[in-house]
């Protein structure tokens, strides 16, 4: 049982303003593994005064010192890395080896890239007489979600604290302990007080005061369309910033050159890890539809085996978050079912064998078409829905036909083709045959899956405001 009851404010580890506190469910054993607290208003206050002194100094550290803070951090990440790792599987149920492989891996991988891209970082250009500077925007609110909970803490920690950002963290309630694990690996790491600050609480309690607060200078929010929309609501009378990665409904364009079990067995595995909580996950697969059967048969065996269960067992899939996740999940393959789809494998209930737990059967759906629920609306489950299509023409149409533009991918042969269906897809990442894990290129969404770029260079101009100095004249640079 974990007690995870304080917040870390100025460098300590304190007690909540107002006491209050939430149970942490296990969803592999739907049993309480442990409690936070929930925070107010008044902790998140304290967290900005505490971030709002340590700008003073933190933000006129040299390119050198920050360096020196994040090798720190990476330090005493990869001596708790194993915590890590299986406080992720015990919050959000991810399969040990993926936590392991992937979730914890990450955010030491955002890490080594704020420092390699701090090393080369342009802060300021000269243009003639003016000079362009570019300066650590102040006080920064992050909200998290559970699905992939630290990467999405570090994608944001580390660029903040190389463009000379403090911060304010409120992870997700929902799996809040790999949060706690590394504000603890941040104190050891010797942060400066102040300079990093972590609240616990929900969205309406923590998250509604970060997003509202007048001292905070930006919000970066990762989550879901919904509640981006609050945060930007509740930030407008403040003008701060707000960076918002949100929801998605990426498309799998397979082109009649592609090699059919790589790109369908793949683009079917890619949606089944995480158990299909990955906002970038490719759950429209459209295929040709002279491929249409072989198609089928190929996502129908690779669906059936995948291996589902205690996340801590040698399974490739887990349960999903929550019982308000598995619900809404259960609810949409019902929807599917009752709107005229082709269940290929899979369907309402758990897995076989499996009696307890928000475990979810590997699901494909054939013959969808793009006014059905199950194509338009984010489930965020392990959910597959194939479309058929007849000119690639129709691919991009219906591919783009979306309120989402988060991800895209293409499978094929001809590069030619697949670049010019690239150009057409209306999406912030555009993945062709299988690439992926380029930490280094920007994520984030076009249309109703956000605003602005995370990851690699493009992460620092979230955490940074730009001034132009006119009239300054070498004679007056001298001086
Ligand atoms: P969520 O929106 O319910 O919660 C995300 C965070 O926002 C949590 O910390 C929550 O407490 C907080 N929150 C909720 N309501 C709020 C409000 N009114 N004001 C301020 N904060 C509030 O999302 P979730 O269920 O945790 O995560 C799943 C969603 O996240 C999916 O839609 C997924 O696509 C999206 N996501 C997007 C990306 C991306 O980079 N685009 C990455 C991962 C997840």
């Amino acid at each position: 049982m974990r007690e995870y009851l304080k917040f870390y404010i100025d460098g300590q580890w304190v007690d909540p303003v107002a006491p209050k506190q939430l149970d942490v469910i296990n969803p592999a054993t739907e049993e309480v593994c442990g409690h936070i607290s929930l925070g107010t208003a008044a902790d998140v206050d304290k967290a900005v005064k505490a971030a709002r002194k340590a700008f003073a100094t933190w933000s006129l550290t040299s390119r050198e010192e920050r360096i020196d803070v994040l090798q720190r951090i990476i330090a005493e990440y990869q001596k708790r890395y194993g915590d890590l790792a299986a406080a992720i599987t015990e919050e959000m149920g991810a399969p040990a080896s993926l936590s392991q492989r992937a979730q914890a891996a990450i955010g030491i991988g955002h890490l080594q890239t704020a420092i390699e891209v701090l090393k080369a970082y342009k802060f300021e250009e000269d243009r003639g007489p003016t000079r362009i500077v570019k300066e650590p925007i102040g006080v920064c609110g992050f909200i998290t979600p559970w699905n992939w909970p630290i990467n999405q803490i570090v994608c944001k920690v580390a660029p903040a604290l190389a463009t000379g950002c403090t911060m304010v963290l409120k992870p997700s309630e929902v799996a809040p302990y790999s949060g706690y694990i590394f504000s603890e690996i941040m104190h050891a790491a010797g942060v400066p007080a102040g300079v990093y600050n972590m609240i616990n609480g929900d969205g309406p309690g923590v998250g509604a005061a970060i997003s509202a607060h007048p001292d905070i200078d930006m919000v970066s929010f990762t989550g879901s369309t919904r509640a981006g929309i609050e945060v930007a609501k509740a930030a407008a009378p403040t003008v701060k910033r707000v960076a918002q990665e949100l929801g998605g409904k990426s498309p799998n364009i397979i082109l009649e050159d592609a090699d059919m079990k790589k790109a369908v067995g793949g683009g079917v595995m890619h949606v089944m890890q995480n158990s299909g909580q990955s906002c970038n996950a490719p759950t429209r697969m459209l295929v040709p539809s002279k491929k249409m059967e072989e198609a089928i048969a190929i996502a129908k065996a690779t669906a059936e085996s995948v291996t589902v269960g205690d996340p801590n067992g040698n399974v490739q899939m887990g349960p999903v978050v929550s019982e308000v996740q598995f619900k809404k999940i259960q609810g949409l393959i019902q929807k599917g079912i009752d709107e005229g789809a082709t269940l290929v494998t899979g369907g309402v209930g758990r897995p076989e064998g499996i009696e307890k737990g928000y475990f979810v059967k590997p699901t494909v759906f054939a013959n969808v078409t793009n006014d059905m629920t199950i194509a338009k609306e984010e489930i965020f489950g392990p959910v597959v829905s194939i479309l058929g299509y007849d000119s690639v023409d129709e691919a991009v149409r219906v591919g783009n036909d979306t309120e989402y533009g988060l991800a895209a991918y293409i499978s094929g042969s001809d590069q030619g083709k697949i670049r010019e269906v690239a150009a057409q897809l209306r999406a912030g990442q555009v993945a062709i045959n299988g690439a992926g894990g380029d930490l280094m290129a920007p994520f984030g969404g076009y249309k109703m899956s956000g605003n602005g770029r995370e990851w690699g260079d493009h992460a620092f101009a979230e955490f940074l405001e730009t001034k132009a100095v006119l009239g300054y004249t070498p004679a007056q640079a001298a001086e």
